[in-house]
């Protein structure tokens, strides 16, 4: 399996060379180039395994260069242990007859990150061992809070690397801003930003665009990787969750084989709902995958309009994990329904940056339409979804969760629809407790 770049101007690599370089030298974004399908008698064949065995088993069509060994070692050293506290990894929680919760958050940093950052610096080592890399990786890494975190345990003291990770000084809570500052480990820097995610995010990205000083730093014997969802090897462990999410529901009988079920996503940078679209369109029985946002709704807008505008104010709010305006890896997923069409992609990407705003053609607005649902909960609403769903079930939601329960509410009331539906909980409620204190 080859990657090739969303803005066509760069050679097909290898995974392991993909995950190395994390964003293409072109500027865009690697993608798998085959379709990889799992057929239902795999799917069969997932339910009685564990989280690390199901791991394995989607991770090796997309990372071939990788042999199952290698893998296998990969999400042991991820998962196994006591690296989370639970051996399920990620449980899916029944809430009502019609809804669960999978829990994303058991890993160190509890938040959902862990997911892909505790195995990313597994594939990277590797990655380096099989394309001779001799230069010292420096990952930089963009954070709205809980990805800065994430890396930073993930990459502690891993040999021939070295971890930059730079978070907007004024938008991160105080735990996240604790958990990164207080990270030990002789190759971490954290920086704070005058600035919010997005311009961190820019930032970071024109340095990886940057040829001159990728020459200047070569020369000196480092080379620069992102551990942002930009980054294949962050993107493809989260494709695990869905298929694990869905065996677990068949093992309990929830749910029929074949049933099609609706994931709800909290998104932010659109990576998390991303690995659900491939997810589905490996063939996992998906109906709608439910992109829930927050105040700042420029995905909700697009889901809606086809029209994707980032000129508007960009507002801090108490799910601070999604308060982003430029979605990076909806660049993959146009890249994917366009059917590949790298020169609109590059059209778009030129507008977004130039004047903020790009309108996709009508058939890939109703391709999108066909696959995802949009809509955005306001603080407010946040903190009431919090309290009532602890009234009515006894299950405290973090403020990430309760944007994507309450989009639920509002889909199951503008459709009508009663298929099964899994709520993607990002984050532990203490990480946010503030917030969550707040909503009683
Ligand atoms: C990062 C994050 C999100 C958003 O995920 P994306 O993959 O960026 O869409 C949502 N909730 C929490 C708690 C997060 O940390």
């Amino acid at each position: 399996m080859k990657y090739e770049s969303t803005r066509g101007n760069s050679p097909a690599v290898s995974a392991a060379e993909a995950i190395k370089r994390g964003i293409a030298p072109d500027g865009g974004l690697f993608v798998p180039i085959e379709q990889v399908t799992l057929t239902d008698r795999e799917l069969q064949n997932l339910i009685p395994l564990s989280y690390t065995e199901r791991a394995v088993l989607i991770l090796k069509s997309f990372l071939t260069h990788y042999t199952e060994e290698d893998l296998t070692r990969c999400v042991e050293a991820a998962y196994g242990g006591d690296k989370f506290d639970t051996p399920e990894v990620a449980p899916v929680k029944p809430l009502t007859p019609d809804t669960a919760v999978l829990e994303l958050w058991h890993g160190p940093t509890c938040a959902f990150k862990d997911m892909a950052l505790q195995i990313l610096p597994q594939f990277l080592v590797r990655a380096m061992e099989k394309t001779g890399e001799t230069s010292e990786i420096v990952i930089l890494v963009a954070t709205s809070g809980d990805t800065g975190k994430a890396a930073l345990d993930g990459f502690a003291d891993v040999p021939g690397t070295s971890i930059i990770v730079f978070y907007p000084e004024q938008g991160v809570s105080a735990v996240q801003r604790l958990q990164m500052v207080t990270q030990e480990g002789k190759n971490v820097h954290v920086l704070g930003v005058r600035g919010n995610f997005d311009d961190a995010q820019s930032s970071v990205k024109q340095v990886f665009g940057d040829k001159d000083f990728s020459e200047i730093l070569e020369e000196k014997g480092y080379r620069l990787s992102s551990a942002n969802s930009i980054n294949w090897g962050r993107l493809v462990p989260q494709i695990v969750y869905y298929f694990s999410a869905y065996a677990d529901l068949v093992r309990t009988g929830t749910v029929q084989p074949g049933e099609k079920i609706n994931f709800v996503v909290p998104t932010g940078n659109f990576g998390n709902i991303l690995a659900g679209f491939y997810a589905k369109a490996m063939g996992l029985p998906v109906h709608r995958l439910l992109c829930a946002a927050n105040a700042n709704n420029v995905l909700t807008e697009f889901i809606q309009t086809g029209t994707y505008d980032r000129n508007r104010k960009f507002l801090k709010t108490l799910s601070p994990s999604m308060d982003i305006l430029i979605s990076s890896n909806l660049e993959r997923l146009l890249y994917e329904l366009t059917g590949r069409q790298a020169d609109k992609i590059n059209r778009w990407m030129t507008e977004l940056k130039t004047g903020g705003v790009y309108t996709v053609d009508q058939d890939i607005r109703e391709k999108v339409s066909s696959h995802f649902w949009s809509d955005f909960a306001s603080d407010r609403e946040t903190l009431d979804t919090i309290r009532e769903t602890w009234a009515q079930h006894r299950y405290l939601l973090d403020t990430h969760t309760a944007v994507a329960i309450h989009v639920l509410e509002k889909y199951r009331q503008a459709t009508g629809d009663t298929t099964y539906s899994v709520v993607a909980s990002t984050a532990s409620p203490f990480k946010f407790n503030g917030s969550v204190a707040k909503a009683f």
